[in-house]
C-alpha cells in the first residue's frame, strides 16, 4: 500500500519548513528530506532577510531596488506581492522565537544594508541568520504531531495522472521516494505535493551551495510536464576559497570592502584594468573579471590579498575567515587567499503563480526551486529567504482552501527488470565531467561555441546515464546525477535561446541588451524530455 498523507512536502529548507508549519494544525504532512532536516542552503545563509521594517524605508523603494537588479525581467505584480508581505512574514519568524540581532541599546532590531539596497532593510541573526531560522523552525516541525519527517529519503520522481494514463489533464498524486539506508523505493500519495528542493549549484565545479543543491525539484517537475523559466540566470559569487579540502567556503565581500586586492599568481593586480572601481565593482563585474583572467592564463585560481593590513586588524575584522583558512594551512595575515568565483543562486526554476502553483494541478513549487519572476535576470541580495517565507505562506493559504479529491491506487516502483549497479565509478566520473564542462563552457562568460560544445557533451552523457538508469537499481548518486544532467540541459538550452547579455547572462557573441526584455520559457516536449522513468510505470 502507498503511504497516504494530506500534503507531501519535498525539502526541509526555509520554504519547506514554512509551508509545513503553516499547514500542520489542519493537515497530515509528510516532510521528506534527502539528508537531515537541517542540511539545506537555508542553514548556510549568512546575510539575512530583506524586508521593509524601518520608517525611513518604503515598499516602493524595495520594489525599485529589486526591479533594478532584475534588469527588466522581474514580474512586477509578483515583486509587489512578495515585498508587501515581507513584514508579516518576518513577524511570524519573530513570533516563533527566532532571535534576530538587536541594536546595541536593545531598542529595535538591527538592520544591515547590502549591495543594491537603497536602505537598511536586512534583518539578521549576527552572520548566521539561516542557522538561527532553520534551527527554530526545525525544532517546531519535529515537535508537531501532524508532521511525519522522513530524513535521508530522496524523492525520485513525481506520480501524475498523465504518467498513469488516467486523464488528459495532468494532476499530481504524490511521489516515489528512495529510503537511502534500505535502498527501497516507497510510494507516497498526497492530495497536494510541493517541491521545496532548493537550487542547483552542484551543476558547477565550484559552488557556494551545499551538496543537496542538485536541482532535483526542477528536473522532476520538468519530467512531469511543467514549464521552467529563466534557467540561464545563475548568480556567481566572485570569491569562494579555492582549496581541495574546503568545499564551498565563501570569502565574504567585506574582505574586498576593507581593502583586499585581487591578484594574479605573480602578484599583479588586475581589477583596475576591468573597472574603474577596481575590487569594489559589483559582484557580476568582479566575477567576470576573475573568470576572464583565469581563462586567459589557464589558471586554477586567483588570489585575494589582505596582508598589507595589520594582523590585529585582520583577526578583528574577519575572525571566521581567518580561523577557517588557518585550519587549512593558510595564514591570511601573511599569505594571499586563493579564490575562485562559484555558482551561488539559481534565479530560474519551475514556473509558478503567486500561490506557488505549477502547471500541474495539485503540484506546488516554492523557494529557490521555483521561478516566480521576483528575481528577474539577477537576484537582489537577501530577497531569496524572503521569497521562501512569503511563497511558503501563500501556498499554505491556497492548499488550506483546496477541495479533497479521490485518489486512485498508485502503482509500486517496479524493480523487476533492474539489478545492482556493478561500478559506481561510472557515476562519479560522469558527475565530475559534467560539473567541469559546465564550469568551463556555461559559466560566467558564454559564447555560442562553448554552449554548443556543452550541449553536445550533455547529449552523450544523457545516453550513458539513461542506459545506467534503465538497467540498475536507483541510488542517491544516480538520482542526483540524472537530475544534474537534466538541469544542465535546461540551463544550456535557455542560454542558447537568449541572444543578448542581460543581468547574469553574459555572452561574448551578443554583448548588447535587446530593447525588449523577455523571459526564457521552456515548454516540455519530446525534444527536451531526458531520461524517462523506466521504473515507476
Ligand atoms: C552560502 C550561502 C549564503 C546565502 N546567504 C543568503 C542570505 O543571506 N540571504 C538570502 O536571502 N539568501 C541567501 N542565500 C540563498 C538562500 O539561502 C537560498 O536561496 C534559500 O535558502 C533556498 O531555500 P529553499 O528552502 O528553497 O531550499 P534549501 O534551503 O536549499 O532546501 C532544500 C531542501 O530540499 C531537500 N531536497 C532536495 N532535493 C531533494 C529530493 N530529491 N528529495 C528530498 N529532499 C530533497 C534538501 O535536502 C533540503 O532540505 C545564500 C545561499 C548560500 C549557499
Amino acid at each position: 500500500m502507498a503511504q497516504q498523507f494530506d500534503t507531501l512536502i519535498i525539502g526541509s529548507g526555509l520554504a519547506g519548513l514554512t509551508l509545513a508549519l503553516q499547514l500542520a494544525d489542519q493537515k497530515k504532512i509528510c516532510l521528506v528530506s534527502k539528508r537531515e532536516v537541517s542540511d539545506s542552503a537555508s542553514s548556510w545563509a549568512q546575510g539575512g532577510i530583506a524586508a521593509v521594517l524601518n520608517h525611513d524605508d518604503s515598499i516602493d523603494a524595495h520594489i525599485k531596488d529589486t526591479l533594478m537588479a532584475g534588469a527588466g525581467l522581474c514580474n512586477k505584480d509578483m515583486t509587489r506581492m512578495v515585498i508587501e508581505h515581507g513584514r508579516e512574514a518576518v513577524q511570524w519568524l519573530i513570533d516563533l522565537g527566532v532571535e534576530f540581532t538587536r541594536e546595541a541599546d536593545d531598542s529595535k532590531y538591527h538592520l544591515t544594508r547590502e549591495g543594491g539596497h537603497s536602505h537598511r532593510r536586512v534583518i539578521h541573526a549576527a552572520d548566521a541568520t539561516g542557522k538561527a531560522v532553520q534551527n527554530t523552525l526545525g525544532q517546531k516541525v519535529r515537535a508537531h504531531p501532524n508532521i511525519t519527517i522522513l530524513e535521508n529519503h530522496i524523492a525520485v520522481d513525481l506520480i501524475t495522472t498523465t504518467k498513469l494514463n488516467k486523464t488528459k489533464k495532468n494532476k499530481c498524486l504524490g511521489a516515489y521516494v528512495l529510503d537511502i539506508a534500505s535502498g527501497k523505493v516507497i510510494t507516497i500519495g498526497a492530495q497536494q505535493t510541493t517541491l521545496a528542493t532548493g537550487g542547483a549549484g552542484k551543476v558547477y565545479l565550484y559552488t557556494t551551495n551545499p551538496d543537496i543543491s542538485t536541482g532535483d525539484g526542477i528536473a522532476m517537475a520538468w519530467r512531469a510536464g511543467c514549464r521552467v523559466s529563466n534557467m540561464e540566470f545563475v548568480q556567481f559569487h566572485p570569491t569562494c576559497l579555492f582549496h581541495p579540502h574546503a568545499k564551498s567556503f565563501l570569502i565574504s565581500e567585506i574582505v574586498r570592502g576593507e581593502g583586499g586586492l585581487l591578484k594574479l599568481p605573480d602578484g599583479t593586480r588586475f581589477m583596475p584594468q576591468h573597472d574603474e572601481r577596481a575590487e569594489l565593482a559589483s559582484r557580476d563585474i568582479v566575477a567576470r573579471a576573475i573568470d576572464f583572467e583565469m581563462k586567459r592564463l589557464g589558471l586554477d585560481c586567483v588570489y585575494l590579498d589582505i596582508t598589507h593590513k595589520s594582523p590585529t586588524f585582520i583577526k578583528e575584522h574577519f575572525p571566521t575567515i581567518h580561523k577557517r583558512c588557518l585550519e587549512l594551512g593558510i595564514d591570511i595575515t601573511t599569505s594571499p587567499i586563493p579564490v575562485v568565483p562559484a555558482a551561488h543562486y539559481s534565479c530560474g526554476g519551475v514556473m509558478t503563480d503567486n500561490k506557488g502553483q505549477t502547471d500541474i494541478e495539485n503540484l506546488y513549487a516554492i523557494g529557490e526551486t521555483a521561478c516566480t519572476g521576483l528575481h528577474g535576470a539577477n537576484r537582489l541580495a537577501s530577497n531569496s529567504l524572503l521569497e521562501c517565507l512569503v511563497l511558503g505562506r501563500a501556498a499554505a493559504a491556497h492548499i488550506l482552501k483546496a477541495k479533497t479529491h479521490a485518489m486512485p491506487d498508485l502503482p509500486y516502483w517496479d524493480e523487476s527488470r533492474v539489478t545492482d549497479a556493478d561500478e559506481e565509478v561510472l557515476i562519479t566520473h560522469t558527475w565530475n565531467e559534467l560539473r567541469r564542462f559546465m564550469w568551463n563552457y556555461v559559466g560566467i562568460v558564454r559564447t555560442d561555441k562553448r554552449l554548443s560544445r556543452a550541449m553536445h557533451r550533455i547529449h552523450m552523457l544523457r545516453d550513458e546515464v539513461h542506459e545506467f538508469y534503465s538497467n540498475f537499481r536507483v541510488s542517491n548518486n544516480l538520482i542526483e546525477l540524472r537530475n544534474l544532467l537534466q538541469v544542465s540541459e535546461l540551463i544550456v538550452k535557455s542560454a542558447m535561446a537568449r541572444q543578448e547579455s542581460r543581468g547574469l547572462h553574459y555572452s561574448k557573441d551578443y554583448p548588447e541588451l535587446l530593447p525588449e526584455a523577455k523571459p526564457t520559457i521552456l515548454e516540455p516536449g519530446a525534444n527536451y524530455s531526458l531520461l524517462d522513468n523506466k521504473h515507476g510505470h
